[in-house]
């Protein structure tokens, strides 16, 4: 088969590869419907991550199941499912708590950007749909893997509340939808800061009721003016760089929730400031693998439209010009059709 491999900076190419075969007899294997690149997938390819040689690309998957170990039991040849990024059990302490990104028996889900694909655990971590789903809904299902949940934990990690004054820092795919999250809690206000004109649109139709285009302490005075002196009730931060960790701390009111998302590359946060701050972190890898019965079932009934973030769709074969479009922020997110 034929899949993408990360060479080095932004070479990523498309090359032929062994098809993935059952391992372990609580493994799936996977034929891709859709599959799509990351934001995170960008911090290797700018190398600002290390990668310790030709790497296969991708960690966002859904389609049909084509073969199944000895020992799963709860999904079946023929079904339509999804996963999380990370593989889970589904049934140690830490899984029951709802962080099954932090289970016992976690293992990370790669090389999904190729037609098939290899899931461990795949009674933990695969949620068959209630049927195979039409073609112009497998975006929305697609996103449930990785951007939509991750969103969704940002927003659930950032307290959201009915009525709630919620702050979003980054207009990438994340950030576009912990908006669409935070609306879906009920937030009363949703401010999303952002720069880029189509990203403004569909944060807006997302339902955020203010853009601010201003960064860092601009950013934060601006949200303060906002809010009338007083901060954001919620603040998402869905970037990971120093200067939106601080933006979405400094937004934030006393007594108020920062969720964070955004892998941290380079973050570090000053203990005296944080104790003065009064607020709550809370963030991390999002355990998509809780929201997903809620979240498929909101798709399927067609109540959220997470698959808008998709303005770029191409052939897997197109890979490279998929990941240079969102490298270059001519796209927000690529999905590839194998
Ligand atoms: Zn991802
Ligand atoms: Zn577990």
């Amino acid at each position: 088969m034929r899949g993408a491999v990360l060479y080095g900076p932004r070479d990523v190419r498309i090359e032929e590869r062994a098809a993935p075969t059952i391992i372990e007899p609580t493994d799936a294997i996977i034929r891709m419907a859709a599959t799509c690149v990351c934001g995170s997938d960008l911090w290797p390819y700018r190398s600002l991550q290390a990668i310790t040689g030709p790497t296969p690309m991708g960690h966002e998957y859904c389609g049909i199941v084509e073969e199944i170990g000895s020992a799963v039991r709860s999904v079946k040849n023929g079904q339509f499912v999804i996963g999380s990024f990370f593989a889970s059990d589904n049934t140690c302490p830490h899984c029951h708590a709802g962080y099954q990104t932090s289970c016992q028996r976690k293992e990370h889900v790669t090389g999904a950007q190729a037609p098939l694909l290899r899931v461990p655990l795949a009674d933990g971590t695969l949620v068959a749909t209630p049927g195979i789903p039409p073609d112009d809904l497998i975006p929305s299902i697609l996103a449930l893997s990785d951007v939509m949940g991750t969103g969704w934990f940002a927003a659930d990690a950032a307290n959201v509340k009915p009525g709630a004054t919620v702050a979003v820092v980054g207009d990438g795919a994340v950030g576009l939808l912990g908006i669409l999250s935070a609306k879906q809690m009920g937030a009363g206000r949703i401010i999303a800061m952002s720069r880029h004109p189509t990203r403004q649109q569909l944060a807006l139709e997302f339902g955020a009721t203010d853009i601010v285009t201003e960064r860092g302490d601009a950013g934060v005075a601006r949200i303060t003016e906002l809010t009338k002196g007083i901060g954001a009730d919620s603040v998402l931060e869905c970037v990971g760089t120093q200067e939106s960790m601080m933006q979405a701390i400094h937004a934030t009111r006393p007594g108020g929730y920062v969720g964070y998302v955004g892998v941290p590359h380079g973050v570090e946060l000053d203990g005296r400031e944080l104790f003065f701050a009064h607020v709550h972190l809370h963030g991390g890898p999002a355990p998509v693998r809780q929201y997903l019965p809620k979240l498929i079932e909101l798709a399927w009934e067609r109540r959220i439209n997470p698959g808008r973030v998709f303005d770029l769709t191409l052939p897997l074969d197109q890979v490279a010009e998929g990941y240079r479009a969102m490298d270059e922020r001519r796209a927000i997110k690529t999905l590839l059709r194998p």
